[in-house]
């Protein structure tokens, strides 16, 4: 069976003496492993657009559940974010996300967006990488199926208080009043309420559109961090990597 389809490379490894293994976020088809015979010659038309971070158009061949890639052509190898180690961390993190979020088979055209348009902000620097850290953790794991409930308060219904309580194992907020003594929901100010809300329910078109002050950026970037580990319930290399440089 063969087909084209566009994907992003998001983990890469290297076999014999010229070939890669490449693990594809692709658009309509999840999570693709594949080979990638001949990508490291320098000659191979290949070798740019089957390397790690380049977001390509890839044609595969497949058989008994083996993928070839055939021919691949770049639409953007984000070569910006090669050069600085801060932002290729944090794009290496947005990969490692991917793989672990997404599975063969799976729905993916959002999530490659998302990554998509993570990498272009990081790479022009149009937007804080904080905040794009926050916006690919949450809304990932939001399209995931483990949305937070941030509604309004879960217990009295309350929206508008000034500060909420954030539990990251119910995923659910609390209003100051409603809090009971032995909880341990995170505080964050009611900016950081709304911009948790805005990153999981607005439209794909508005999701870059919001702006916070660098204090309550970092309870941003703080909560959701912690909310995505303890949903993933595993380690990720990239971000501890990411997090020792920042
Ligand atoms: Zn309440």
């Amino acid at each position: 069976m063969k087909f084209t389809t566009d994907g992003l490379i998001v983990k890469e490894s290297f076999t014999g003496e010229s070939d890669r293994i490449i693990t594809v976020l692709t658009r309509d088809r999840g999570l693709l492993r594949s080979f990638a015979p001949g990508a490291r010659r320098i000659k191979s038309r290949n070798v740019s657009s089957t390397q790690l971070l380049a977001y390509s158009r890839l044609s595969f061949a497949e058989s008994k559940g083996i993928y070839r890639v055939e021919s691949a052509a770049a639409h953007d190898v984000f070569f910006g974010l090669r050069s600085d180690i801060e932002k290729l961390a944090l794009a290496q993190y947005f990969c490692e996300l991917s793989s672990a979020f997404v599975q063969e088979g799976d729905s993916s055209e959002e999530i490659l967006r998302l990554m998509l348009n993570c990498l272009k902000f990081l790479e022009t620097g149009a937007k804080p990488a904080k905040m794009l850290k926050a916006i690919a953790e949450l809304r990932l794991i939001s399209l995931s199926g483990y949305m937070p409930d941030l509604v309004a308060c879960s217990v009295c219904g309350c929206f508008g208080e000034s500060v909420y309580h954030f539990d990251i194992s119910e995923g659910s907020v609390t209003c100051a009043e409603c809090l009971d003594g032995l909880s341990t929901g995170i505080p964050i100010p009611y900016s950081v309420f709304c911009a948790m809300r805005h990153v999981i329910y607005s439209d794909f078109n508005k999701l870059f559109s919001f702006s916070l002050d660098d204090e309550s950026l970092s309870v941003l970037t703080d909560v959701c961090e912690r909310y995505l580990l303890e949903r993933a319930d595993k380690r990720f290399a990239s971000l501890e990597f990411y997090n020792s440089l920042t």
